[in-house]
């Protein structure tokens, strides 16, 4: 299946024909080879698979023989979904693992090693940030973090000889200072470096970031393509197009004879996927952050309905920073959807079909004034997640960003007043009337609940069962 984000050009496509991305996101883990006529890519929650005899189990060891052999390496459930995701992304692979921060992990162990220097943009995921500072230190990689991520300049000359990934997120959280994908992409392939991005609040519905010069993209899957906040995991995606065999002195681990003295490297047996095939074969199948069947099956629920629910996710995210911006105790709205929002104009550029729903408002009376919405609200759920069918609402500076020095803290911008939202996909009204509530509250009034409470419908009544 061929796929064409355009879903307004399918009508003029002439021979075999360019599907839409709804039609694939439906349709494109489809496999014929179902037991029982089964219509739904069922849950194999087998740890292994049988080998009907002896040089079977020998041929699928060696690679020769492309059945399953043990769910930490692969299984049918989650390999459609990965085909699944692969397409959606516009990518040549992907392989699932068990969250978003195991994603990162693979994908970025799967190119660097002890020595190694990384240059990532400023904001970035609290989690990776940690894991970039304090584990992939210990590991004996450097990670610098650059000022001016749109100032391709700013990328220039902080590359040195060990510079070997670049790295950024397509919608950062919780500021949505969004960053010039296709500008970076060029730097990093100027200096021999793959650029590798985490795209988990945009989605590829919202934007194909290998279509703009990326090489690997991540997902936390827990959030927007799960979509209904049941089920961790996450997955790397590779383009296949970095031309690892021009940089083998670069990426010793890809040049060495893969396994054992003799045989071919990874360059030479998957050329433009060697380092996926590595981060694959070497890395995820070791440290071992398998994802259940049972969760990738739940994924690919999710994903059948991803267009339907990030369209209604950044329309409502829209609409809901727009009444933000009229309130006259919120003093900024940091939705890059927003005209008045600094990267607006790379909000045109790479997500036109909308925004996202994960961003941040402050209230210019700071933390008690937080403290007082965040009580107040009764439609949004006070949670640290995102992506979630349901609309959450969370204080970064005292949750997710408390770990950061206060003077850092400032710097990004994370005043005590901030309060980060993610837009579900309720009737946008009951969530403007949420949020007019909770503001109510604040100016000092006392508005009635929303919600009737007192078990008028809860109880199933025994009779007529
Ligand atoms: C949640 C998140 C992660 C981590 O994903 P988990 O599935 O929670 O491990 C990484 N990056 C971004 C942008 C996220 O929102």
């Amino acid at each position: 299946m061929t796929l064409n984000l355009d879903e307004t050009a399918t009508e003029t496509v002439a021979g075999p024909r360019t599907l839409g991305f709804t039609t694939v996101q439906v349709h494109g883990a489809d496999t014929t080879d179902l037991g029982y006529g089964a219509r739904i890519n069922p849950v194999y929650l087998s740890a292994g698979f049988v080998f009907e005899d002896f040089d079977q189990a020998r041929d699928r060891f060696a690679g020769d023989d492309p059945g399953y052999v043990y769910s930490r390496i692969n299984n049918p459930t989650n390999a459609a979904v990965e085909r699944l995701v692969a397409e959606l992304e516009g990518g040549a692979a992907a392989t699932l693992v068990g969250s978003g921060q195991a994603a990162v992990t693979v994908a970025v162990l799967g190119i660097v090693q002890a020595g190694d220097h990384v240059l990532s943009a400023p904001s970035i995921y609290e989690g990776t940030r940690a894991l970039f500072r304090h584990n992939l230190a210990r590991f004996g990689v450097e990670v610098e973090f650059v000022d001016e991520p749109n100032d391709p300049e700013d990328w220039r000359r902080r590359v040195r000889p060990n510079t070997r990934l670049f790295y950024g997120e397509v919608i950062p959280n919780p500021k949505n200072d969004l960053i010039d994908l296709a500008a970076i992409a060029q730097v990093a392939h100027e200096h021999g470096s793959p650029f590798v991005v985490d795209a988990t609040l945009a989605t590829p519905y919202l934007v194909r970031p290998v279509d703009h010069g990326v090489d690997v993209v991540v997902h936390s899957t827990s959030k927007f393509l799960a979509g209904h906040g049941n089920a961790i995991g996450g997955v790397v995606i590779d383009a296949g197009r970095f031309d690892w065999a021009a940089h083998t002195d670069r990426y010793p681990h890809l040049a060495a004879p893969a396994s054992g003295p003799g045989t071919p490297s990874f360059v030479e047996k998957f050329g433009g996927l060697a380092a996926f095939a590595y981060s694959r074969g070497a890395v995820a199948s070791r440290l071992g952050p398998s994802l259940s069947p049972f969760n990738a099956f739940l994924l690919q629920q999710g994903l059948e309905t991803l267009s339907l629910r990030v369209q209604r996710h950044s329309d409502n995210a829209l609409t809901v920073a727009r009444w933000l911006e009229q309130q006259p105790e919120v003093s900024s709205v940091d939705y890059a959807g927003l005209e008045s929002h600094p990267q607006h104009d790379l909000a045109v550029r790479y997500l036109p079909r909308g925004a996202g729903s994960v961003f941040a408002f402050t209230l210019a009376d700071g933390l008690d004034a937080a403290r007082t919405v965040i009580d107040a609200v009764e439609i949004f759920t006070r949670m640290t997640h995102v992506g979630d069918v349901r609309s959450l609402i969370l204080h970064p500076p005292t949750t997710t960003h408390s770990k950061l020095p206060a003077a850092e803290r400032e710097r990004a911008g994370i005043h005590p007043g901030l309060i980060r939202l993610s837009v579900g996909i309720e009737d946008v009204d009951d969530l403007l009337a949420d949020l007019d509530r909770a503001f109510r509250v604040l100016r000092g009034e006392r508005p009635p609940s929303l919600l009737a409470r007192g078990g008028t419908a809860a109880t199933t009544p025994a009779e007529g069962l």
